[in-house]
């Protein structure tokens, strides 16, 4: 009966975007909001500042459109935990962020957890589980765990304790078998543990209150989401196996769709599930946060003019914005390499641009001695994906059709997770 359309929203680490599509991927209505920086003993409140950013991205959605809309999704970042009181809703403790790491925690999860697992890390969302336990006192036995991406959803469908297997990676769920393990389950704390879900599917209706106030319809459902960077990647709509993301921001991370599940933690490489396939990830500290020290963006525009990209540079750097590299190389005293830098910018900044496609190529090799699918088609995303002239670069190192992904934003890929969980689909 008519039009529908899709929401979805991403909650990412500097703002927050909403991004609105029809069944084909066509972009309706787009917005983004900053945080607002509310305060509270010092800190800043997150929580108030989250809900308030969810609710303005609500009324920035064109009035016209909200009765077409048939389900929302929202993505978060990664990590990001809040732990609540499950009678009463309320948050027990501010939210740990992302980045924020619970060393403090890290012997006890290595006491349960297999070695290398993804939870043995001061930022895993296990680790600041147990630190909450440890220090947490009242209502331990009432609480839940939430990723941010969770919570927030949870404010629209008002069921507690819903999670997707990509934020749930984190605290230890293992999306192969589709259960916690059982190291995990033994512990008191498992009791927190959200129910988990995949990511874009249906949880519930969107609460009647919300959906009056804003004029949404009364079938609009809200799905699970997943972590921005994962949303990031699916905005690409890289589908197939053999397909992958170079994300070229202030570092270089590569995602590539596999058939299978890799880990190795020497290198920091793990997978997500994306239904039946893997999500392979590894992030070099190479990238464009080196070419920031060096040029501006207006210098890289026009010093790229005069690059010839069939050329090869035989300049051979290895650029790191400071000492350390873990992936596609496993070096903590890895000096970062620049020189000789030759009098022309333009062979200078050919050189670093070719050195930096050499790095991403090793860390497609590195993948697929790993196990992974063979690489066939690279897009690529990030302030670094504008420069043609470094896509032609990449393609003549990598071997491979690389291309600029015609969708980067997170929140287009929370919009297609709302579409895949609309219930007619
Ligand atoms: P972040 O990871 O910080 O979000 P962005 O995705 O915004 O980064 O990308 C910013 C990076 O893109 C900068 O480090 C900058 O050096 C790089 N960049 C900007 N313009 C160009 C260009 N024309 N060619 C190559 N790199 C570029």
């Amino acid at each position: 009966s008519g039009q529908r359309l899709y929401l979805g929203m991403d909650f990412g680490t500097s703002g927050a975007r909403f991004a609105l599509i029809d069944k084909h991927g066509t972009i309706f209505s787009e917005a983004k909001r900053e945080y607002p920086k509310y305060m509270s003993e010092e800190t800043i409140d997150w929580i108030c500042s989250w809900k308030t950013t969810l609710f303005s991205l609500l009324e920035d959605v064109p009035v016209n459109l909200r009765p077409l809309i048939a389900s929302i999704s929202i993505d978060g970042t990664s990590a990001t935990t809040i732990i609540l009181d499950s009678y009463t809703g309320e948050p027990l403790w501010r939210p740990f962020l992302y980045n924020e790491s619970c060393p403090d925690a890290l012997p006890m999860v290595k006491s349960i957890a297999p070695a290398n697992h993804t939870v043995c890390s001061g930022t895993s969302t296990l680790c600041k589980l147990v630190s909450w336990w440890n220090i947490g006192g009242a209502n331990k036995t009432s609480a839940v765990l939430l990723h941010q991406a969770d919570w927030l959803s949870w404010l629209l469908h008002g069921k507690l304790g819903v999670s997707d297997y990509n934020n749930a990676l984190k605290v230890g769920y293992d999306p192969e078998v589709e259960s916690y393990p059982p190291w995990l389950l033994s512990q008191p704390y498992s009791q927190l543990l959200p129910s988990v879900k995949a990511p874009g599917a249906s949880i519930g209706f969107l609460k009647e209150d919300i959906r009056t106030k804003f004029g949404f319809p009364k079938d609009c459902v809200v799905c699970t989401g997943t972590t921005d960077s994962i949303a990031a990647f699916l905005a690409a709509r890289a589908t197939e196996p053999g397909k992958a993301v170079t994300s070229l921001g202030s570092t270089l991370a590569i995602k590539l769709l596999s058939t299978n599940r890799i880990e190795d933690a020497r290198f920091g490489v793990y997978s997500h599930r994306l239904d039946d396939k893997w999500l392979v990830g590894g992030a070099s500290n190479t990238g464009g946060a080196v070419l920031r020290q060096i040029f501006t963006d207006e210098q890289l525009e026009k010093l790229s003019d005069h690059i010839n990209p069939m050329e090869a540079s035989p300049l051979d750097y290895y650029p790191l914005q400071a000492v350390g590299e873990r992936f596609p190389l496993v070096d903590p005293e890895m000096a970062p390499r620049l020189h000789p830098r030759p009098q022309s910018d333009v062979e200078y900044l050919h050189g670093i641009l070719e050195s930096i496609a050499r790095i991403e190529a090793k860390a497609y090799r590195l993948l697929k001695d790993l196990g992974a699918t063979q690489v066939e088609e690279v897009f690529t995303a990030g302030g670094g994906a504008k420069n043609e002239k470094w896509i032609r670069i990449r393609e003549r190192v990598l071997g491979l059709p690389v291309r600029r992904a015609i969708q980067t934003e997170a929140a287009y890929g929370a919009a297609l997770l709302a579409l895949k969980g609309a219930p007619h689909n």
